[in-house]
């Protein structure tokens, strides 16, 4: 089935697998360079133009709003489905204070903001709608064998069609099919945990603040969203939340309400709730010929410090302009050139922070001792310390705060 085509006389220069966030945003981006792509997807056309309430709200940081906005795919969402993220507020065990981030020094309002993934989805499913002519869809299009070869990558379907172009990029999931059929190996690491995620109203404001509560055993976030309703993260060991997605939802409410003692006021549950096992992957290479991997078929992140599509949005636009000047200068777009450039700035771009997530989760989700002790220090030390807060509240503002600027400019003379 297709949503628009480019001329079929005209193949596509790029074939992307995967109609995801990332797939559609690299289609948008690859268009806005001029070049045209066919993005191939497994699923149904109406979940592209009508994509379910999957659960998450995903934190979108200012550069990452940024690249929609580029895209034209922000000025596409409704302002209501748009909460911003003020403060986040982290508390240890049953300690009362708790560590504060905000984006004060950054010269920002917010830390960031957040938006319903099924939003973020649909916004980018109309994008390549609005690029025709440049772009192809092709929904209930499984891809099943990949050939990677000097001249082209050539793709077959699950119903035996082949379609070939100098370039194929993969955004078919952080479990991507694509990756290891290109023999590119990936580092994954499965917590042994699951996150329930849903939506609860509660009678008191939340004051676009997010609770990111680590208790023993289980951690438990609130995102704020509009309307005097957040986004409940609720993150614990896999066969707890199998048995606590079985409850029924006065159960599950009084014993959500028990966990954030009094906060927010009175809790009413809004929807259905989901469940995610939680596995982070990290692809060994992000290129190979003929080849690129995006969104998170490069980097699958786990959910806390929120990254994963804020990754796959930075990956898009550095690849995009690599391929855009390849295309400009009339070079191969399948050339190793850009494909190498694209791996290694993107791996520096990502590697330290995947690492640092899975080390901050880990720390947070042993239970021993020792590792308790650590975890209530390593609080201590960031609340006792402005400058290391400055720096993951950077992070997430995309801006530098102001004493590593002026180290910066003393370094530079
Ligand atoms: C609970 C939770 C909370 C999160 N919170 C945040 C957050 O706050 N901030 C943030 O930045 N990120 C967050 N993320 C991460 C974010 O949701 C993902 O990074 C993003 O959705 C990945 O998009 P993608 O397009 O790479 O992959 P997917 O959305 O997985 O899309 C892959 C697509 O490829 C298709 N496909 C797969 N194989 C084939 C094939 N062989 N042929 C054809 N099609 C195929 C699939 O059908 C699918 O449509 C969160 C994730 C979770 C689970």
């Amino acid at each position: 089935m297709q949503a628009s085509t480019t001329s079929s006389a005209n193949p596509a220069e790029v074939l992307i697998v995967g109609a995801g966030p990332a797939g559609l945003s690299m289609a948008c981006a690859l268009a806005d360079a001029g070049i045209t792509c066919c993005v191939l997807e497994a699923n149904s056309l109406a979940s592209l133009q009508n994509p379910a309430d999957d659960g998450r709200e995903i934190a979108l940081t200012h550069k990452g709003i940024a690249i929609l906005q580029g895209l034209k795919q922000w000025q596409d969402l409704p302002a209501a489905e748009i909460a911003p993220l003020r403060r986040a507020h982290v508390f240890n065990g049953d300690a009362h204070q708790h560590l504060a981030f905000d984006a004060e020094g950054s010269g920002r309002k917010v830390l960031g903001r957040l938006v319903s993934n099924h939003w973020l989805r649909r916004v980018a499913y109309q994008g390549a709608l609005k690029r025709p002519g440049l772009i192809r869809i092709r929904a209930e299009a499984q891809v099943a064998q990949v050939r990677l070869g000097a001249q082209a990558a050539t793709i077959s379907l699950a119903d035996g069609e082949e379609l070939s172009a100098p370039l194929l990029i993969a955004a078919d999931s952080r479990f991507s099919a694509i990756r290891r059929q290109a023999g590119i190996g990936v580092e994954m690491r499965d917590f042994g945990r699951s996150v329930i995620v849903c939506r609860i109203q509660h009678s008191q404001a939340n004051q676009g603040i997010a609770l990111e509560c680590f208790h023993y055993g289980h951690t438990l976030a609130l995102l704020p969203l509009n309307g005097d309703c957040s986004s409940l993260v609720l993150t614990l060991p896999a066969d707890r939340a199998n048995a606590m997605m079985n409850w029924d939802e006065a159960q599950f409410m009084q014993w959500v309400g028990t966990e954030l003692r009094g906060r927010l006021g009175a809790l009413q549950p809004l929807g259905a709730r989901h469940l995610y096992p939680l596995v982070a992957t990290y692809a060994h290479r992000f290129a190979a010929e003929r080849l690129a991997l995006v969104g998170d078929a490069a980097v699958g992140m786990h959910p806390v410090t929120a990254h994963g599509y804020n990754f796959g949005l930075y990956g898009v636009e550095l690849l995009a302009g690599l391929l855009g000047a390849a295309k400009q200068a009339g070079q191969d777009l399948g050339g190793a050139a850009a494909l190498e450039r694209y791996a290694t700035e993107h791996r520096r771009a990502t590697w330290a922070i995947y690492q640092g997530t899975n080390a901050v989760v880990r720390l947070f989700t042993d239970e021993r001792p020792a590792a308790r002790l650590l975890r209530r220090g390593v609080l201590q030390i960031a609340q006792a310390l402005p400058p290391l807060k400055a720096v993951i509240s950077a992070q997430l503002t995309g801006r530098q705060p102001g004493f590593l600027r002026q180290v910066q400019s003393l370094i530079r003379g």
